[in-house]
Order: C-alpha cells, then sequence, then structure tokens
C-alpha cells in the first residue's frame, strides 16, 4: 500500500452489479429511496479511480444474507479479486451468513487465510440474527482465533424502507444492547459498530464509553445531519473510537468529507477520525 491516501473509509459496498442489483435485489429502489438518490452502477475501476481522487482507501465489504433474504451474495472471493486489482485503493472484509453454520466458519476462515481479506461484516437486520445468541457464538471465537475485527450493524437500515412490513426485515436486530453482551463476553474481539445507531444513539455512545474493545463508524449518515449528542461525544471522549465511513455507493466519499469540514473540528481531531483510529483497530 503506498501512503498517498489521507483518509481510510472503514465502510464501503462495492458500487457494482454485483452489490447494487445482484445484492440488493428487491431492496434495491427501496434503499435508493431510503437515501434520497438514485445510484449510478459503476465498475470497479471507477470506484477506485473515485476513492483515489479523494485520496481515500477504502474497506471494501462482501455480504451473505442467503439464508434470510434469498439474494445472491456479494462473495469474498469477488471482494478479494477487487482488492488483488487495485491494493492500493482497497482492503476487504468477508462476509459469511450465520445461518449456514459449520460452512460459515470454514469460508471465514478461507477468506482471511486464503484471500487475505481482514475482517468480517455482518448486517444483523439483514442476516435476521441478534448476535448474542449463542449459537453464533462460534462466530466471534473464530474472530478472535484469526485476530480480525467485526464490523456490526447499528440503528435503523434503509433496506426495506418504506416497504409494507418494512420488507419483512425486524429492526430491533440492529440494536447495539445486544452487541454489549458480544464485547463482554469476548474482550479480545475488536467490534466496529457501524452508523449513527438511530433511534438508540445514546445506547450506542453508552457501549463504546463502556467497553474498550468497541469502536464506531460514522457511515451511512452525512456528517450535516449527525444529532448533537454524536457531534458532542466524537469532538471529546469518542475521539479515538470513531472512525470515518461513508457506506458508499449511498454516500460518496467527496460528499462525506465536505460536510464533515463544515462541522468545524479541529484538525487533530479530524486525523484521529479520519485516518488514525481506522490505523489502529485495522492494523495498518
Ligand atoms: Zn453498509
Amino acid at each position: 500500500m503506498t501512503k498517498t491516501y489521507t483518509a481510510i473509509d472503514v465502510h464501503v459496498h462495492p458500487g457494482t452489479k454485483e452489490f447494487l442489483s445482484n445484492a440488493m435485489g428487491h431492496y434495491a429502489d427501496a434503499a435508493e429511496k431510503y437515501f434520497r438518490k438514485t445510484v449510478p452502477i459503476k465498475t470497479e475501476t471507477e470506484m477506485a479511480e473515485e476513492f483515489r481522487e479523494e485520496g481515500v482507501f477504502g474497506v471494501l465489504l462482501a455480504w451473505d444474507t442467503r439464508s434470510a433474504t434469498g439474494l445472491p451474495p456479494v462473495t469474498n472471493d469477488y471482494v478479494a479479486s477487487i482488492v488483488e486489482e487495485f491494493p492500493n485503493d482497497f482492503m476487504g472484509f468477508a462476509s459469511v451468513d450465520p445461518w449456514r453454520g459449520k460452512t460459515a466458519l470454514s469460508e471465514l476462515r478461507r477468506a482471511v487465510e486464503c484471500l487475505g481479506l481482514r475482517g468480517l461484516k455482518v448486517q444483523q437486520i439483514a442476516m435476521a440474527f441478534r448476535p448474542n445468541d449463542r449459537q453464533f457464538y462460534p462466530m466471534w471465537e473464530l474472530c478472535c482465533e484469526l485476530e480480525i475485527p467485526v464490523l456490526m450493524h447499528c440503528g435503523t437500515t434503509g433496506l426495506g424502507a418504506g416497504l409494507p412490513g418494512g420488507g419483512g426485515l425486524l429492526l430491533d436486530y440492529g440494536r447495539p444492547i445486544y452487541i454489549d453482551e458480544v464485547a463482554a463476553d469476548f474482550p479480545d474481539l475488536s467490534i466496529i459498530c457501524a452508523h449513527p445507531a438511530w433511534p438508540w444513539q445514546s445506547e450506542m455512545i453508552a457501549i463504546a464509553l463502556h467497553k474498550a474493545n468497541v469502536v464506531i463508524d460514522l457511515s451511512g449518515w452525512s456528517p450535516k445531519y449527525f444529532p448533537e449528542e454524536l457531534k458532542k461525544e466524537i469532538g471529546t471522549r469518542l475521539q479515538d473510537k470513531a472512525l470515518f465511513g461513508t457506506d458508499y455507493p449511498y454516500i460518496s466519499p467527496k460528499r462525506w468529507l465536505s460536510d464533515f469540514t463544515d462541522l468545524g473540528f479541529s484538525e487533530e481531531i479530524k486525523q484521529k477520525i479520519l485516518l488514525d483510529n481506522a490505523k489502529r483497530i485495522l492494523g495498518i
């Protein structure tokens, strides 16, 4: 990896057809409405150029919700192939479907040991599981053994938003408090909680302040709309525990960074949130 980047975006979905049309399936239109944006499908090369232009290194996320949604995954092999082609622009996190039991565990091991992916991404609402359910604990044990962080979804989601019955998805799975128990039971597990966790923002902040192994990413919302409580905490008590993330392709690094600049944080705080905290958590 060359050192030309000035920020690390820890929450990047591929802006290609593999994620936007295949893996999003019947949720694609609702997600666009939620983000009030039509999201053009890009090629891997266009995506890498977009990140390079902003000086941003991205953590590209695989996605596997097949048991709960019936939709095809963004495979670990696909993410690894992009990382291999653009190693100066991206690193990758694996995703496995927790309901696939031992198959999920062996796939996670393969993704890390053979494909070189360096974290695990789960989206509990789309995968329909609670992370503190004991049947999924082997996944967290394996993350500890492989020494990789896990990125967990928090708060509401654009998936199913505005559809009858929310497309069958339950927001409850996105409650941060379930992660609190995982963090307590696995003190060596490095957990990145994604997004301002609305409507459980205070709950999320309390957990990040209480558990040394929990940090938050700031993806999925333009900084312009961050709740006051979140703005205050990331500039003070959570300054070493908040990480830049976009939720690309729904929010571009250009837009996020420009709106973040407008919040007026000091250079020291910006440096931590945009770069240093992620380097520490990702071990780069
Ligand atoms: Zn996301």
